[in-house]
């Protein structure tokens, strides 16, 4: 979502007339755009602003400073006391291009809540082959940890018609994936008239004429419907790929997380998605050391893991975030212990995920390549329906298309492969 923010705030900076350049010191204006999911991105914000000031002291004096983002949001008085000129949050970024016509006075732009984020800004787009397209902002359901619903205010879905032309206009441009992107896509359409949801948006974008895949993130497991796993299976486009943040395999911790689902439903929605969709690939989001968490707490997410069998999980030691719930909560896990838990658990999901990898060997994979391998000469790498990273011997010649690759070596990262003759 932040990178999808970026390419906005590049489309508004290109609209101007500003074009990159490499060193903070050569700029006429620095923009940091920011994450303030967990302490330590926040904390390095901070840095990054320090680390500016001094460029601007010792040799760019007329150096603009912006800070973007969910930190800009939650913490815009500080960062304007630490030398930002503009503070601009996520929902603002439509007065962002007249605070950068007029570079001379400094501003906080940070109005959240319910402010409509405005349609029809200006984007430049990192890549041409996969597109990122929001659906929608916000976030409602403040789970006791989290700082988002906090940092980017109440749930705005996108109507249909915009969602589809800024399908069609990148897919017209050559994108062949689309991630269609929410902080809970299952809480799609219950603020617009009618009765579209997300597994009816997801037929309506599927349709779209030389879309190749389609893919969401994220899925919250309180909501997610079997009209969901049914569009999943049915669609010629989604990919074989679900993204269910699990957060802890532990009930109490969930309950005090205000997740809205037990251990028991969250398996049984991957069994359900799993039997309805063939090779599917499941990835997570867990925290382990959320404040109360025991021992035992902590084993079931271990045995979580080893009972659901994750493609790949995004592990992270739980932070306190200001103003939330669980900042108040105890007692909290110390630091040691959070990241003694840390370490078996990344050990345990390593151990999965190469081992299934490597049960996939010579299986044919169609992947989609995206660009030069950075590490080995004359291969090429890209990304299965799965989501898996795939590096094979291969030409430029071959980026943008979608080809059959045979993996041949599995690692914890994915593949090496080998083209596989048609
Ligand atoms: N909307 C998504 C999550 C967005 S935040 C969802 O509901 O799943 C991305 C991930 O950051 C979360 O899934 C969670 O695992 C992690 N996270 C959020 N707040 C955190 C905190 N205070 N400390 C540590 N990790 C956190
Ligand atoms: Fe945060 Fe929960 Fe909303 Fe996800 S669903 S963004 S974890 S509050």
């Amino acid at each position: 979502m932040n990178e999808r923010d970026s390419e906005t705030i590049a489309g508004i900076c290109e609209q101007l007339g500003m074009v990159p350049c490499e060193r903070p010191a050569d700029a006429d204006v620095a923009i940091l755009n920011t994450c303030a999911v967990r302490e330590k991105p926040q904390e390095r914000v901070l840095s990054r602003l320090g680390e500016l000031n001094r460029i601007r002291r010792r040799s760019n004096p007329d150096l603009v400073i912006v800070v973007a983002g969910c930190v800009a949001q939650i913490a815009t008085d500080e960062l304007r006391e630490r030398g930002a000129d503009i503070v601009v949050g996520p929902r603002c970024y439509d007065m962002l291009q007249e605070a950068l016509e007029d570079l001379t006075r400094g501003c906080s732009l940070t109005e959240g809540g319910a402010r409509p984020v405005a349609e029809g800004l200006p984007v430049c787009r990192t890549t041409n082959l996969k597109a990122y397209v929001n659906i929608i902002y916000g976030c409602d359901n403040f789970c006791a940890y989290c700082i988002v619903p906090h940092a980017r205010g109440r749930e705005q879905s996108r109507k249909p018609t915009d969602i589809l032309a800024e399908v069609r206009s990148v897919v017209a441009t050559g994108a062949r994936d689309i991630t269609l992107l929410g902080q809970n896509v299952n809480s799609y359409g219950h603020d617009l008239p009618g009765s579209i949801d997300f597994p009816g948006l997801m037929r309506r974008v599927d349709a779209v004429e030389g879309l190749d895949r389609l893919r969401f993130t994220t899925s919250h497991p309180k909501d997610m419907s079997d009209e969901l796993i049914a569009a999943m299976a049915e669609l010629p486009t989604a990919c074989e790929h679900l993204h269910l943040p699990i957060q802890a395999g532990s009930d109490a911790v969930l309950e005090r997380m205000g997740r809205g689902y037990t251990y028991e439903h969250f398996r049984s929605l991957v069994e359900a998605a799993r039997a309805a969709i063939p090779g599917l690939s499941v990835t997570t989001d867990v925290m382990v050391g959320f404040p109360g968490e025991t021992p035992t707490d902590f084993d079931c997410t271990m045995r979580a893991f080893e009972e659901l069998r994750f493609d790949q999980a995004f592990m992270f030691k739980y932070s306190d975030r200001p103003g939330t719930r669980a900042e108040r909560m105890g007692p909290k896990v110390p630091e040691e212990e959070k990241q003694r838990r840390l370490v078996e658990l990344v050990e345990l999901q390593n151990e999965i995920a190469r081992e299934i990898n490597v049960a996939l060997e010579g299986e044919v994979f169609e992947v989609l390549v995206e660009e030069p391998d950075p590490k080995s000469e004359g291969h090429v790498r890209g990304r299965t329906r799965q989501n898996k990273l795939m590096i094979f011997p291969g030409g430029e010649h071959l980026i943008g298309e979608i080809v059959p690759i045979r993996a041949v070596r599995g690692y914890l990262w994915g593949w090496i492969g080998e083209a596989e003759e048609v």
